[in-house]
């Protein structure tokens, strides 16, 4: 995350950041990796080894995971160059990477075993796995491709945004036009439709969590807060999130159902279009008090059906709010968005990151690409815990064919 106290979306987030949610924050960052987790946790992967424990000393050949669009040939980390830390995680580092062979570039997050075992965190996700695996199934989605273990380490193979996040780019220019914001209120929405339709919660939309690809279309990551089996009906009592994007009913801790995604969002657009979360308040507890009980202030300077889908979004009680995408499709926000065009990328971004090439690292924080590249990345030391069932081919893994509901 790139850190400028000048701007208040920046400022926003340092402030939401800080102590007075840490035991909040706290819990997030050790559930930000769930995805991955879910994943090392599938039964399906248990057939292979369950009959050595969960843990056991490492396998031959239990190096490799790799699922669609990958070969079902071996994959290790010796087959990739590593070559710039773009981001760090709790669990390890996010790093850009070249796979020798194919000289693709690739987003390779690398999470230490012993961090993840300290925290327990291995066990937690048996049966939601297979529907995330299905949810990366879209254009807004960020992609797994493929996935691998070494002695201490365990690596996921993604999709590189190399424009970086939004956050980056609303930080540097403080507010987007109407047309910007309904680009990415868009794509947004359409993969949170899309996750919803396969009954899952995202639950952790901000600005951080949305990155740009090289032609300006944007990738949502991160889906370690995601809950699933939510049906339109459904609702979970989890109290989780990042401070200023919580919904009221969250902040409650009442029960809550997928229209948390859609505040989430009016607090994205609210963001791209005045610069700053709505009941922004420099004291925590005010903001907080602001979400629960403030009417919704909207400033001059936007549209009058942008100020009417905010107020869509931002309607405190969640069974006035708007409850699908379908409506929100039909609001007049967005009536110049074909969305059928939309999914098939074939609306052009309104801004395409500057990039003199592949490994043009402009638009990530200094912080990060600075970092010395671990040298031991590319090894596959052979011994350590296993992690058994993470080895994985695409022969084994079921096409998915089924498209699920986008309403
Ligand atoms: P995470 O551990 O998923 O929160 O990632 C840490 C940081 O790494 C993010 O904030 C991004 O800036 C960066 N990052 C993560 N995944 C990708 C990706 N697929 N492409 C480019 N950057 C990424």
């Amino acid at each position: 995350m790139v850190k400028n106290l000048r701007s208040p979306v920046a400022y926003a987030k340092m402030k939401g950041l800080m102590s007075y949610f840490s035991a909040l924050i706290k819990e997030r960052k050790a559930l930000a990796s769930d995805l991955m987790l879910k994943l090392v946790a599938s039964p399906k992967m248990y057939r292979r080894f369950d009959s050595h424990g969960f843990l056991g000393p490492e396998e031959d050949g239990a190096d490799t995971l790799c699922f669609r669009d990958a070969s079902p040939e071996k994959v290790t980390a010796a087959d990739f160059d590593y070559l710039k830390v773009i981001g760090t995680g709790s669990f390890g580092k996010v790093l850009l990477a070249r796979h020798k062979e194919s000289e693709k570039y690739y987003a390779v997050k690398v999470l230490q075993k012993h961090t993840i075992l300290q925290r327990k965190e291995q066990r937690h996700i048996m049966c939601e796995r297979s529907v995330l695996l299905r949810a990366l199934h879209h254009p807004f989605l960020v992609r797994l491709h493929y996935c691998f273990q070494t002695g201490g380490k365990l690596y996921f193979v993604l999709d590189y945004a190399s424009g970086g996040e939004l956050f980056y780019h609303l930080q540097r220019e403080h507010v987007f036009s109407e047309p910007r914001a309904r680009f990415y209120a868009a794509e947004i929405a359409s993969a949170l439709g899309y996750l919803h339709g396969l009954d899952i919660i995202y639950r952790d939309l901000k600005l951080e969590n949305v990155l740009l690809d090289r032609h300006g279309h944007i990738l949502l990551t991160d889906f370690g807060l995601c809950k699933e089996g939510i049906d339109v009906e459904g609702r979970t009592g989890t109290f989780c999130g990042t401070p200023e994007y919580l919904s009221p009913e969250v902040l409650e801790q009442r029960e809550y159902d997928r229209t948390t995604d859609w505040w989430a969002l009016g607090v994205v657009l609210h963001e791209m279009l005045y610069g700053q979360p709505p009941f922004f308040s420099e004291s925590r507890s005010r903001m907080l008090q602001n979400i629960l009980h403030q009417p919704l202030f909207l400033g001059p300077g936007i549209s009058k059906p942008a100020r009417d889908l905010l107020h869509r979004l931002l309607e405190k009680d969640p069974e006035k709010r708007l409850q699908n995408l379908a409506e929100l499709e039909s609001h007049p926000f967005f009536s110049s968005i074909n969305w059928t065009e939309l999914v098939e990328k074939k609306v052009r971004p309104p801004f395409k990151p500057s990039l003199s090439g592949p490994v043009d690292l402009v638009h990530f924080d200094p912080e990060f690409t600075q970092l010395p590249v671990p040298p031991s990345l590319g090894v596959c030391e052979g011994s350590g815990l296993a992690f058994p069932g993470f080895s994985y081919t695409s022969e084994n893994y079921p096409a998915v064919t089924s498209q699920p509901s986008q309403r």
